[in-house]
């Protein structure tokens, strides 16, 4: 057995097999534990969309964490509220571990005139244009008031296109804002990880995990990849950096991506992901399925299609309705259609990546 205890009193990361550069472990949280490699569903405004609480801790999803975005948070509810009510888990009703974003990415991507300096970010709300400012000292603010188990960092997120000044400009700035964002105030027994930067470009990333790594962070993230880049670039950063992060700490991939994606990213030895696809593509009428490409629910092919989504599938959805029932739904634009169909995907995301996991045991070597 090999059990790693972390800076975090309360947090340690087991590592039970490993197969090439995959990984089988558990990351012990006081929350409870993790196994991974793990998905964790995105619960934006605090909530996963469409399920509920119980809905996410229930078998055949059973998801052990959660993700929370504190850009979104922050605007709204606010720290006012999140503060009389004592936190996120009380707020969202939810008492397994929740991972918390810095709020980084989605001030880059989604709010108006957002203006960078060394110091942090000013910007203006997407939903009221009110002004607000972000610096690493206030991101963590924020998510000690949230709460969270695990608080990332707050880093700077350069596009795929970006230029090597602006990556240079931002890997410092990353770094500088690592070490403020570990020296602020956190919430007692709040885990936090470092960002890894650097594009696609292996030397540049590897100077930066040198920085990111020699500070004492409980975990280590890639961050600034699948942001725009030739998909085969994302493949080839993962291939030759993620093994090289430090062994005895959980590695996690943010943002990304597809089935395939985790499959590339456990393989390369990430242990954690997020992404919005699986709700999102639900929603959207995408609906992942275990052999085949994706069922684009309202395509004329399943109006009179009686069969479930996906025959391998245990969830309630596909155990009770049809294809041509769901498609109805969708049509009809009822509300219930998004239900149906979260709960179908996060299972597919789910048993997916218990899959890969359960192979990892079987095939790999005791660690
Ligand atoms: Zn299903």
């Amino acid at each position: 057995m090999s059990l790693h205890p972390l800076p975090t009193p309360g947090f340690s990361f087991e590592l039970l097999a490993t197969l090439g550069h995959a990984r089988a472990g558990i990351l012990h949280t006081p929350r409870g534990d993790i196994e991974t490699p793990v998905f964790m569903p995105v619960g934006t405004a605090g909530t996963v969309k469409a399920m509920t609480g119980d809905e996410l801790r229930a078998l055949p999803i059973d998801a052990k964490i959660i993700l929370g975005n504190t850009y979104h948070l922050y605007l709204r509810p606010g720290l006012e509220v999140m503060g009389a009510v004592g936190g996120l888990h009380k707020f969202a009703a939810w008492d397994r571990p929740i991972l918390t974003d810095s709020g980084g990415f989605q001030v880059f991507s989604l709010a108006k005139l957002n203006d960078i300096d060394d110091d942090g970010v000013t910007f203006r709300s997407h939903i009221d244009g009110s002004k607000h400012r972000l610096t690493p000292e206030v991101s963590m603010a924020i998510q000690a008031a949230l709460g969270s188990d695990i608080a990332m960092v707050f880093d700077q997120c350069p596009p795929g296109d970006a230029d090597d000044a602006t990556h240079e400009l931002a890997l410092a700035r990353t770094t500088a804002w690592a070490k403020r964002s570990l020296a602020a105030p956190h919430a007692p027994g709040q885990a936090v990880f470092g960002i890894v930067q650097g594009g696609i470009d292996t030397a540049r990333r590897l100077r930066h995990m040198a920085e990111i790594t020699a500070l004492d962070f409980d975990g280590h993230a890639l961050g600034g990849l699948a942001v725009g880049e030739d998909i085969a670039d994302t493949y080839r950063i993962l291939d030759e950096v993620a093994h090289l992060l430090p062994a005895n700490r959980p590695r996690y991939l943010m943002g990304v991506g597809t089935p395939t994606d985790l499959e590339k990213g456990i393989a390369a030895g990430i242990d954690m992901f997020d992404c919005v696809m699986p709700t999102r593509n639900a929603r959207n009428g995408y609906l992942f399925v275990q052999s085949g490409p994706r069922v684009n629910i309202p395509n004329a092919a399943n109006r009179l299609d009686l069969g479930p989504i996906d025959p391998e599938c245990p969830c309630a959805t596909c155990r009770t309705h049809s294809r041509a029932y769901l498609r109805h739904l969708y049509l009809a634009k009822e509300i219930l259609y998004a239900r149906l169909a979260t709960l179908h995907n996060l299972t597919f995301y789910a048993r997916h990546v218990r899959a890969i996991r359960d192979r990892i045991l079987a095939d790999g070597d005791r660690a």
